[in-house]
């Protein structure tokens, strides 16, 4: 039950500025956070709350609410105060947003300098409201609402059209003193969004928000959101992290963990190790992987699980994992760090693995609290 030796890290990070979004360091070598977005209507505080509470439950650091309406901007001093995590406010088309978002105590608000007129000429007053207020500025460009300037110079949203225009509204801050930012340059082609991350990170300083826009669906989101965060993360680029995917947000929060998790940038928590099963299984793994994921979920502790489905690799990555069971014969070989501790038949496998488990954690958390 001793901690493990730290895992191993997927790259050094990059050094950028720290900013601070409410009690979340972003940058500057503090942990990649996950961010989600609300769906609710903003002026709906009840319903609004209701989903930021279930984002906080599923490991959601920081969530970001839309501001479209006078109704909306109305509702996030509630809001902001009554989150358990820091809320950004999300404003397009309406500089007066932006104002009343800072002035209702939101831990950031999020710009999209392509989406509002005569965005430069409001700067100045921004970064003062901003400055007075220790609100950072999150510059959020988008491919689809890309500067016009830039779309007639680059004919397209390019990973060079995306930076320039990032930078620039960077440097009209700049300007004004205001470098409490943090930058996100979005694209929903992963291969243009790693190409304009790498250049962006290679010309600022600045604290980089990851975010695939626009991925998809639940399956292509994620697989297209843990591609390209997988190559930036893995140079050391990016700082906090959004999935966007067309399902509920908890699932986005729940795919951006497992990717933080997946390149040792989050601590594991619970991870089943199952085969995929082949011509020699001699149990259904994949029923059996499931009731296992399914009886363990929410479990904090790190536990690593193997479900497999025959003796050929069974005891092996049984013995290697905290716990694991290597099924044959209709029976179970059940494996205790490393450790046959029973045999049990095919129809107790699950209930045995759980109970086990919960075992382990029990001392896991007790080893815990008294280091
Ligand atoms: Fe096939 Fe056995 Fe390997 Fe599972 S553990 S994939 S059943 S050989």
């Amino acid at each position: 039950g001793v901690p493990e030796v730290p895992a191993r890290p997927i790259a050094e990070r990059r050094v950028s500025r720290q900013i601070q979004v409410g009690p979340v360091a972003v940058g500057g070598g503090a942990p990649v956070s996950v961010q989600s977005m609300t769906t609710t209507r903003t002026s709906d505080i009840g319903a609004t709350l209701q989903q930021i509470a279930e984002l906080t439950a599923s490991g959601c650091q920081i969530v970001r609410v839309a501001c479209p309406t006078q109704d909306d901007a109305d509702a996030l001093s509630t809001i902001a105060r009554k989150s358990q995590i820091p809320v950004i406010a999300d404003i397009h088309f309406q500089p007066k947003y932006v104002f009343a978002a800072i002035e209702a105590g939101c831990a950031a608000v999020r710009v999209n300098p392509g989406n509002i007129k005569q965005f430069d000429d409001k700067v100045k007053e921004i970064a003062r409201a901003a400055k007075d207020h220790g609100t950072p500025i999150r510059i959020g460009v988008n491919a689809g609402s890309l500067d016009r300037r830039l779309l007639q110079k680059y004919g397209k949203a390019t990973p060079e059209a995306l930076v320039e225009s990032a930078l620039w509204e960077a440097s009209l801050f700049e300007e004004h003193d205001f470098r409490d930012i943090k930058i996100s340059v979005k694209h929903n082609d992963p291969v243009i969004m790693i190409e304009a991350y790498k250049q962006l990170a290679a010309q600022c300083d600045y604290p980089l928000h990851l975010g695939v826009t626009e991925a998809g669906p639940a399956f292509q989101g994620t697989i297209k959101s843990a591609v390209a965060f997988g190559a930036l993360l893995s140079q050391g680029i990016g700082d906090t992290i959004r999935v966007s995917l067309s399902a509920p947000p908890a699932e986005e929060v729940k795919v951006g963990l497992q990717i933080l998790e997946s390149l040792n940038l989050k601590q594991r928590r619970l991870e089943i190790v199952s085969c995929p099963s082949c011509g020699r299984a001699q149990v259904d793994v994949y029923k059996l992987a499931d009731e296992v994921t399914a009886g363990l979920e929410g479990m904090e502790v790190p536990l690593r699980v193997a479900v497999m489905g025959c003796v050929v690799n069974g005891p092996g990555e049984a013995r290697e994992a905290d716990l694991g069971v290597a099924s044959g014969n209709g029976k179970g070989q059940i494996f205790v760090k490393g450790e046959v501790i029973k045999t049990v038949p095919e129809s107790k496998i699950v209930e045995t693995l759980i109970e086990e488990a919960m075992k382990i954690a029990e001392q896991m958390e007790q080893d815990g609290a008294a280091s």
